[in-house]
């Protein structure tokens, strides 16, 4: 049956535009105008974007199947105390998705490439808000509780979701957005757009974790929530560390370029590392969430729609006014494009 379907070509590095060419990825590219057919097709052959796709789409489902048995299960139309966990796996379930759609169609065009990653870069940050709307129910230390800290927590989590969508869309397009696709910030200084980004994923992970690393790392004494779920919490940071370590090092490709093309690579890796993080960050929550209830209830403020639901809805419309924001001018110059094509071969035919 496989022999009836025609897969598309690969590539080697040098066969591809600068803006699809990846550190130390050598070969396996997929032609950099691809049809939504042929980026499809290319699932279900080895390129070097394969695994990316299917180490996010599968885990995708999962966190699905996680959601809707706590949609199932719990009462969760009536009891406030679920939404954090309700919102944080929604988030869970976005970023993947997101992901596996940037890495299936970035290769139809150099504008299509951009926004499949602006995309992805807002589903990324809603998952950083996702987790501290979840923090800050369940996992902020007794000692914590009700500080001035807690109570600015969510607010400013809402705030750096917006502000990392920002950098890491301007990290590939710069500011204004340049509608030029030659004259991109990011084809011309490429490690400056990988720095923003790491800069726009890194700061509001660091700050959504400030109470864990507290709770985990230096709190001593009274009020720092010493539970059994600590240990998960600690997986959960090494593998976040280890994700944004692959993500900067690009390693191991950079030590054998070449020989991790297909398999192996740093980005298959973040990914495997980031989704494993995520699993056990999603086990200490529901932990943490389950063990706390009643002291929480006691004394922690009262979970309200507008700090949970609320505060995601905000963040993702603003995140998406972002993404327009940044796409309008790749749009623009597309159509203006057509139009001096068609033009000019009006004009020959005359
Ligand atoms: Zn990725």
């Amino acid at each position: 049956m496989f022999s009836l379907i025609k897969l598309p070509p690969v590539f080697n590095v040098h066969q591809v535009p600068k803006a699809f060419q990846e550190d130390s990825i050598i070969s396996g590219y997929r032609h950099p105008r691809s049809s939504a057919t042929d980026c499809l097709l290319s699932l279900f052959q080895l390129t070097n974007e394969t695994l990316n796709v299917w180490t996010h789409f599968l885990p995708t489902w999962y966190f699905l199947y996680k959601l809707l048995t706590v949609v199932c299960m719990q009462d969760v139309w009536t009891d406030a105390y679920t939404w954090p966990l309700l919102v944080y796996l929604l988030s869970c379930c976005v970023y993947p998705l997101a992901s596996s759609c940037a890495h299936t169609f970035s290769t139809m065009s150099t504008r299509s490439r951009h926004i499949c990653y602006f995309f992805d870069y807002g589903a990324l940050s809603l998952y950083s808000l996702g987790s501290a709307i979840a923090y800050s129910a369940y996992v902020v230390p007794d000692a914590w509780v009700n500080s001035a800290f807690h109570v600015y927590y969510v607010p400013v989590a809402v705030i750096n979701s917006v502000v990392s969508t920002t950098m890491a869309c301007y990290s590939r397009l710069g500011f204004p957005p340049h509608s030029n696709p030659d004259r991109f910030a990011e084809s011309k200084r490429p490690r400056l757009g990988k720095v923003l980004r790491i800069l726009a994923f890194s700061y509001p992970y660091l700050f959504d974790n400030i109470p864990l690393f507290y709770r985990i790392f230096l709190c001593v004494g009274e009020g720092c929530t010493a539970n059994e779920v600590n240990g998960l919490h600690v997986y959960h940071a090494f593998l976040a560390f280890l994700t944004g370590f692959l993500f900067a090092t690009h390693l191991p490709e950079r030590l054998a370029p070449g020989r991790f093309d297909l398999i192996g690579h740093s980005h298959q890796l973040f990914h495997v590392c980031g989704i494993s993080g995520t699993h056990f960050q999603m086990q200490a929550l529901e932990m943490d969430m389950g063990l706390r209830r009643s002291w929480l209830h006691d004394h922690a403020p009262a979970i309200t729609f507008r700090g949970t639901v609320g505060a995601i809805t905000l963040s993702s419309v603003i995140s998406l006014g972002i993404i327009c924001f940044f796409s309008y001018p790749l749009f623009y110059s597309t159509a203006q494009g057509e139009a001096t094509r068609k033009a000019s071969s009006a004009s020959k035919k005359n």
